[in-house]
């Protein structure tokens, strides 16, 4: 098994930085359907760029590289103790190569391993099967989109959707609800898989596992097949569109399995993915453990290319508003809604860690007029100098306790975060005059390449993705949604597309 280690480090590599082909061709048609100028439009257009550049340089799609969680399917008699070694040794190694972010925190401590080893990273599930060669399948799902996850105990009663029965319609209603609630939190256009039935434990753990089903296959159960088809349908009906900028397609795939349950219990369990959907496979020869052949991928045929001459990626238009750091309470006031800015100058990184410690402590650096952005980066040091290898928004609903507090003390004015944030943070905007500015959740490379350097870094006790790192932003494209005049596009089309949940009343299954 001695090229079991190396084949392990290359599926690791590949799935952080290359986007399987069925998610690049789902990407595409999503992008093929907006309408030209709009937000939903734009947002997929940088995707589009970042899936392009992440493949090309090798470097992560997303800076949050997700939980490593390994299906192994092993012949009978073959040392599953090894394997466990070598890919613990693998992940590390593919840590320090920059491919993965370190990102697995002691729960207790708030201490970051720095090699994404610890109690429960990685997840490694083996199972035996009666074939003689090895199968590992590798799904990297980060933390925005696992907080959107969500189980159901029916029957329930849904905010739109109303009473969810113990039937397949009852199930429908509760992914629908568990889609529309994500919104832009989880990165859409995102994929789903769902377990109906089972205990509460392996109701998630196989939901999860319909996220290594192709994004076309289809179910060969006919009513599961139906119920996925209605799923996609009535979902890319609703309007939430890409990270929830309104739009046409919400979802790009629907799996949906179903497991035994007690008779006192039904659950129904969504797993929900992003956009950067970053699963693959390898099949080994089970003496030496060199790779045979590749799932979901044919490394000899070329990746789609997301961009192309009828797709051109981000295009600026010469509308882009125009901000440098630090910036004036007035050019702050004079922003709406929709608009689109290019950011430059002085910014500050900021996650969960630094909001709490803000919260008793004075900052490390002025932020008056300054820029904080929900980015928790994947960094490497050159020398005595680092370089910022991925950048995109962390979810900044985490922030909501902290965040008007932290606009009203330091007099920060511009947000930068995706998914939105609510009616405390939007009421401190209004009276403080700052602006909150989507970025394109997972665009980690295209932001990447929109820092010209790292300044410096503070308060790195907090772990690298919870320091405050130092940014100079050069043209940092972002969409005001949340504006000082009191109005939210995330209020907006969260009302709108519940006002859709809540046009249907016809059950589409019995
Ligand atoms: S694309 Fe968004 S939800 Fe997915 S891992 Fe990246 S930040 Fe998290």
């Amino acid at each position: 098994m001695h090229a079991f280690f190396d084949s392990m480090v290359e599926l690791i590599t590949q799935t952080a930085t290359n986007l399987p082909p069925d998610v690049r061709a789902a990407m595409k048609r999503a992008a093929q359907v907006e309408v030209e100028g709009t937000r939903a439009a734009q947002a997929l257009a940088i995707i589009a760029d970042n899936i392009d550049q992440a493949s090309s340089c090798e470097g992560p799609i997303c800076q949050d590289t997700g939980m490593p969680t390994f299906e192994v399917h092993v012949p009978v008699g073959a040392n599953q103790i090894v394997m466990r070694r070598q890919i613990r040794e693998a992940i590390a190694e593919a840590t320090r190569r920059g491919k993965l972010r370190s990102n697995s925190v002691d729960s207790i401590t708030g201490e970051n391993s720095g090699d994404n080893l610890g109690p429960g990273t990685p997840i490694i599930h083996f199972d035996q099967w009666e074939r003689d060669d090895i199968e590992v399948k590798l799904i990297l799902k980060g933390g925005g989109c696992e907080n959107t996850n969500a189980q159901y105990a029916l029957p329930a009663e849904l905010p739109h959707l109303g009473r969810a029965d113990r039937t397949l319609d009852g199930a429908r209603k509760c992914i629908l609800h568990a889609v529309w609630q994500a919104q832009g939190k989880g990165c859409g256009p995102g994929a789903i898989g769902v377990c109906i039935g089972g205990d509460r434990t392996s109701g998630y753990l196989y939901a999860k596992e319909q996220l290594f089903r192709l994004l076309d296959d289809s179910n060969p159960a006919p009513r599961l097949a139906a119920l996925e088809a209605n799923v996609m349908g009535t979902v890319n009906s609703l309007g939430v569109g890409a990270m929830g900028f309104g739009g046409s397609t919400t979802l790009i795939g629907c799996k949906v399995g179903a497991l035994n349950r007690l008779p006192a219990s039904f659950f129904v369990s969504v797993a929900y993915d992003c956009w950067a959907f970053r699963r693959l496979g390898v099949v080994l020869d089970a003496r030496d453990g060199r790779i045979t052949r590749w799932l979901y991928r044919d490394p000899a045929v070329s990746p789609i290319q997301m961009v192309d001459a009828q797709s051109g990626g981000f295009v600026k238009t010469g509308r882009e508003v125009v901000l440098r750091a630090p910036i004036a309470e007035e050019t702050i006031r004079s922003l709406h809604v929709g608009d689109i800015v290019l950011v430059s100058g002085r910014a500050y990184t900021g996650r969960d860690a630094v909001h709490h410690h803000l919260m008793s402590h004075e900052p490390p650096v002025d932020l008056r007029g300054a820029v904080l952005y929900h980015c928790g980066p994947a960094v490497a040091k050159q020398g005595e100098s680092w370089t910022v290898i991925a950048a995109g928004p962390t979810t900044s609903i985490r922030e909501e306790p902290y965040q008007g507090d932290i606009l009203r003390k330091y007099g920060v004015r511009a947000v930068i975060g995706k998914g939105g944030m609510g009616a405390k943070t939007l009421d401190a905007l209004k009276e403080t005059g700052a602006v909150y500015l989507n970025a394109i959740g997972g665009a980690a490379q295209f932001y990447a390449r929109c820092i010209d350097r790292v300044t410096g870094v503070s308060l790195t006790e907090f772990g690298t993705p919870e320091a405050m790192w130092h940014l100079e932003l050069r043209d940092f494209p972002a969409i005001v949604t949340m504006d000082a005049h009191g109005n939210s596009l995330h209020k907006d089309v969260e009302a709108v597309s519940g006002a859709h949940l809540a046009e249907l009343k016809t059950p589409a299954f019995a």
